[in-house]
């Protein structure tokens, strides 16, 4: 990219190509995950296309994204097979002739020897690319990417040029050739600088939660301050535009501020999720956990289990869906479940004692609920969930009425099932 042309990018916008985004059969998580970056290092980002694997389409679009924007990022169509067209199509629009490119089809060679694989012809078209421009390896890929100047083609200024990026489609691909290549150009040439910090929140809806804040939402310039909502949770994102490096904290007083408002509320100021938070507790604390997952069938355990090292923490868990599993497995008796029912704070604690006693853990938790659409009564609906936690301290059950579909309903208790853990470790 030619500083020269471009001193700070004023506009970008994102192009991504692939029948299958257009068709829906692939979610466009890659427009998602460049606006975040643009939003973060503070480049203005103002459209987002989604063009299929069709040349003449394509260059038409290049051509008008680069027409107004100073920088075009595009994503997929740098694959080996003949759908795959972005490279040629954006050096078509950029004016430039496409050459064998050495280095990259060193690179190729030497993936295709590391898995012992055969490389066919057309994995050659990867190494061949526009010219000049700056070539992208790609640590996780065959594709490698590009960035080059495109000259917008009726623009009385011949000092205007858009820059073209070009990532793969592949996520996997996407964000290291990011992260590695692409974000430390664009931190130069950002007009400005973001410091962002992020305020979770349990316990209290979106509104209830802006309704608290509306007067610091109304009066903000700097940092700005963003509800957002999702799924049992809510989170504020606050926002300091920093325009050089003598610019004040404003942040930090900011987020005093948010934590006098909303206490014990706050369960994280960063970019850790709810079971995260819970699992750090559980390694500090050096605890063991397991699951009796009824209604979640496995998910609490799941979520879990996605995070690196888990095992340090995590026994096991029994999925207790039947009612014979719970009385065989987990211990809970016919008495229980005869004159309680297995959706019952009885049961729930019953529960998470067998959990325990069986898979001897520091910490047992348990579910139990009506996660819906059948099953409910006006005296337990859909949605009503108990859950259980034990450990050498005693064995507390907490209720919870969700709302929502089956899903809806299984994913907030999980968040809930975490929030529980968290409390009792703090
Ligand atoms: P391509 O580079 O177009 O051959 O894309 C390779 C694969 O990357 C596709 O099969 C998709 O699974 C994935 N992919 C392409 N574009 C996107 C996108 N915008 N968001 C998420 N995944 C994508
Ligand atoms: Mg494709």
């Amino acid at each position: 990219m030619d500083e020269k042309l471009i001193k700070k990018i004023r506009s970008a916008e994102i192009i991504c190509v692939g029948t299958e985004l257009l068709m829906g059969h692939t979610l466009n998580t890659n427009a998602g995950y460049i606006a975040r970056e643009l939003a973060e290092l503070g480049i203005p980002s103002y459209r987002q296309t989604v063009i299929g694997d069709n040349v003449d389409r394509l260059l038409l679009q290049i051509k008008e994204s680069a027409s107004r924007s100073d920088l075009v990022i595009l994503t997929g169509g740098l694959g080996p097979t003949t759908d795959d067209l972005t490279m040629e199509t954006a050096a078509k629009a950029a004016g430039l002739p496409m050459a064998f490119h050495e280095e990259s089809y060193r690179a190729l060679t030497k993936i295709f020897e590391r898995f012992g694989r055969v490389m066919t012809e057309n994995n050659m078209k990867q190494a061949v690319l526009p010219y000049p421009a700056e070539i992208l390896p790609n640590t996780n890929g065959t594709a490698p990417g590009a960035m080059f100047d495109c000259p917008a083609p009726n623009d009385e200024d011949p000092q205007h040029a858009a820059s073209l990026i070009l990532l793969p489609g592949p996520p996997s691909e996407v964000v290291p050739m990011f992260t590695l290549s692409v974000r430390p150009i664009l931190e130069e040439l950002a007009p400005f600088r973001f410091r962002t910090a992020y305020v979770h929140l349990i316990g209290i809806g979106e509104s209830a939660a802006e309704t608290r804040v509306k007067d610091l939402i109304d009066a903000q310039i700097n940092p700005t301050i963003a509800p957002y909502a999702s799924e049992g949770e809510c989170m504020f994102r606050v926002t300091q535009r920093i325009d050089t490096d003598q610019d004040p904290d404003l942040l930090t007083p900011m987020l005093d501020e948010l934590k006098i408002r909303f206490g014990e509320h706050i369960y994280e100021i960063g970019t850790r999720s709810m079971k995260e938070v819970a699992y750090d507790l559980l390694l500090a604390g050096g605890k063991t956990i397991s699951f009796a997952e009824s209604c979640t069938s496995g998910m609490v355990s799941s979520e879990l289990g996605d995070i690196p090292g888990a095992s340090r923490v995590f026994t096991g868990s029994v999925i207790s869906y039947d009612n014979r599993i719970k009385r065989d497995v987990l211990g809970v008796s016919d008495e229980i479940l005869s004159s309680y029912g297995a959706v019952s704070e009885e049961c729930a604690l019953a529960m998470a004692q067998g959990c325990r006693d069986l898979m001897k853990t520091d910490i047992a938790v348990s579910i139990t609920g009506i996660a819906g659409p059948e099953g409910g009564s006006d005296e337990k609906p859909v949605g009503l969930v108990y859950m259980a936690i034990s450990d050498s301290e005693g064995t507390s059950v907490q209720k919870m009425q969700a709302v929502g579909n089956r899903m809806r309903v299984r994913r907030v208790t999980t968040l809930q099932v975490f929030n529980m853990i968290r409390k009792r470790l703090l």
